[in-house]
């Protein structure tokens, strides 16, 4: 039984090699976790690291809340099963599995006992006087799980065990490691390659790329909403369509162009109403990834479909229960190669795909996938972070969808017309600005609020549920962005970043020890910002030392980081002169000049001139520069 915390946690080898960059995650007690991804993207190293069998380059991993990076492998009560199984070829089976049970010198009737039981469980009690080399691949595997199980560890590690077995005995396995989990009710964490072996067995998949994750979620929330084109392509077999395409918002429809093929089709805008701002123009190029699954070629479905694409067909695979249909949305296309407009269906239909032949394929717009063409994100975030709002400012009042509110001075514009782009964590149910919720689904830890205004939905992203039924917004002014006429008004800057070092000082210090004073060296830290020294907090010294070499600590340069709420005016600090306020209505924010850069600073009455800035570094994140390691 254990949770894992991972956080902030990178692995740099000596070569160089960023294997593992900002690994960030809670692992609840019980759970199967699976880090998939292909060779080389880091996850056997992570896995290492939770093992100990790598050391950490940066963060910090703990197991039931007790920090382990420098605890002993042997010492986390942890348990690995490897790929190759790594049995002694001298041993039976009973020895192997009793090993590691003698060299912590456990009694000989509780190591017997502690066998027994694990070879039933795995069904190997009659082969425990073998050696490994009368076994075969499957029980071999066995062997290698009885020896983790014996040690009743808090954490059971697996490194791709299935990969040496064949396909069917690898289909057997996966069963028997899921009912084992269920037996031995303790947290597992296994990496494969293999995405089927993931959803198969994953209560929640970390999906990796290049040492960076690339989502962690359920295996049914991966395949429904994936963040990038990568897992989408990831995750399912045959691999989703992309295409490349353009969509254009056309009064109530989007039109959707798909690029090098003659297809569109013409979609409800209420579909498609969570897609970031700036895509629906018409110009800006975008992946529209479709599931084989998500198409069909019925021909009783395709004749009620308002939403169909031709497609020659080229070749068909067939499954036996189902087919695949492999063809091209461009005529002139050949659906043998992979492309921009290549095609694969799923259908269990039973009708003759004749190649070279049209047919129509309609496509269910409910599950089409959508992502920018540069970074390849998704453009349908699950939580929507913008509402993109047409709007008009009269004599300082802004109005938009039916609502009228004045704006507050940090905004004061002259009459105009355009929009204004409101964030979803914008908006609070604590307000006065009338509204009518619609809709409050949990996402996460997040609730993904849709109300109504104006004949108008809108998103607002909150901590607590929001029952349905008319609801009172208020707006978090510093955060919108507004464009009227000529004036473009950006949110505020949240972030405040200060850069320093980390200083040793060598100080005397008076001490008073049993009446007689002494004057002793000590050797102080400190956090350094613009020649300002600050005592380190030990908790922070600590992770500093705990991440950097000795010899680059005090040449590296940091970000310390924080908000307008963790730093405020004080009678010492880090010098800054007042530029100006920025008044939100409710908050005020002085727009302090520090150096070379100005920084926001919350506070609750006028201040001008010069100023001193006091951060509070329990609050702080903090970052080494050259490498971008967050250790905080
Ligand atoms: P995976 O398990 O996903 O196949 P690994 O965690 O084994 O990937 O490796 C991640 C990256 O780190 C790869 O680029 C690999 O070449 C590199 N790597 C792994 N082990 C070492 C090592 N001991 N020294 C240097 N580089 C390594």
């Amino acid at each position: 039984m254990a949770k894992l915390s991972l956080k902030h946690i990178y692995k740099v080898y000596p070569n160089g090699v960023k294997a593992v960059n900002d690994f960030c995650m809670e692992i609840a007690d019980k759970e199967f976790i699976v880090f998939v991804g292909p060779s080389g993207c880091g996850k056997s190293t992570m896995l290492r690291m939770i093992a100990g069998l790598e050391d950490i380059s940066a963060g910090e991993l703990s197991i039931d809340d007790l920090v382990v990076n420098d605890v002993e492998p042997k010492d986390r009560d942890i348990a690995m099963v490897f790929q190759n199984y790594a049995l002694y070829p001298h041993m039976t089976v009973y020895e192997n599995i009793a090993f590691g049970l003698r060299a912590r010198k456990m009694p000989n009737d509780e190591i017997h006992e502690r066998v027994l039981h694990a070879s039933e469980i795995l069904g190997i009690k009659e082969y425990l006087t073998r050696k490994p080399k009368e076994m075969s691949g499957g029980q071999r595997q066995r062997v290698s799980l009885g020896r983790a199980i014996v040690r009743n560890p808090k954490v059971m590690l697996l490194d791709e065990p299935l990969s040496n077995l064949d396909a069917k005995l690898r289909t057997q396995m996966r069963a028997e490691i899921l009912k084992l989990h269920a037996q031995l009710k303790t947290t597992f964490i296994y990496v494969t390659h293999d995405q089927v072996e993931a959803m198969t067995m994953g209560t929640r998949i970390v999906v990796m790329k290049n040492g960076f994750v690339q989502q962690i979620d359920t295996p049914k929330n991966l395949y429904l909403y994936p963040g990038n084109k990568f897992v989408a392509g990831f995750i399912g077999t045959p691999q989703m369509n992309f295409f490349e395409g353009t969509m254009k918002k056309n009064g109530d429809k989007v039109d959707i162009v798909f690029k090098y093929s003659d297809a569109s089709i013409s979609v409800p805008y209420e579909q498609l109403i969570k897609v970031r701002p700036g895509y629906l123009d018409g110009n800006k190029e975008v992946f529209i990834g479709v599931r084989a699954e998500d198409m069909t070629l019925e021909p009783s479905v395709v004749v009620e479909s308002p939403y169909k694409i031709k497609v020659v067909v080229s070749h068909v695979e067939e499954l036996g229960d189902e087919s695949l249909v492999y063809g091209d949305i461009n005529m002139g296309g050949d659906g043998y190669v992979e492309s921009s407009t290549r095609v694969i269906i799923k259908t269990t239909f039973n009708g003759e795909f004749v190649p070279g032949n049209v047919y129509e394929a309609a496509v269910n717009v409910s599950k089409l996938h959508f992502f920018d063409k540069e970074t390849e994100e998704t453009i349908v975030p699950r939580l929507p972070e913008i509402n993109d709002v047409e709007c008009t400012v009269k004599e300082g009042k802004l109005n938009f969808s039916g609502i009228s509110v004045q704006l507050p001075p940090a905004l004061m514009c002259g009459d105009g017309q355009g929009k204004m782009l409101l964030p979803s964590n914008a908006i609070s149910f604590d307000g006065d600005i009338k509204t009518n919720v619609v809709d409050c689904e949990k996402i996460s830890d997040k609730y993904l609020v849709s109300f109504e205004t104006g004949g108008r939905r809108m998103f607002a992203v909150t901590d607590t549920e929001v029952p349905r039924g008319e609801a009172h917004i208020s707006i978090d002014f510093k955060r919108i962005t507004l464009c009227v006429g000529e004036t473009i008004i950006e949110p505020m800057e949240e972030l405040v970043r200060l850069e320093g070092t980390f200083d040793k000082v060598k100080e005397k210090v008076v001490e008073n020890k049993s009446g007689t004073r002494k004057t002793v060296k000590k050797v102080n830290f400190y956090l350094n910002i613009n020649g300002v020294k600050f005592p380190s907090p030990e908790y922070i010294s600590q992770k500093i030392f705990a991440t950097l070499s000795p010899r680059s600590v005090f040449s590296s340069r940091f970000y310390y980081d924080f908000t307008p709420y963790t730093v405020r005016i004080a009678d010492s600090g880090i010098e800054g002169t007042v530029e100006g306020v920025s008044d939100y209505g409710k908050e005020k924010f002085l727009r302090v000049r520090v150096t070379d850069k100005t920084v926001n600073v919350f506070t609750e009455g006028p201040v001008t001139g010069k100023v001193f800035i006091m951060p509070d570094f329990d609050k702080a994140g903090i970052v080494e520069a050259d490498r971008g390691i967050k250790l905080i």
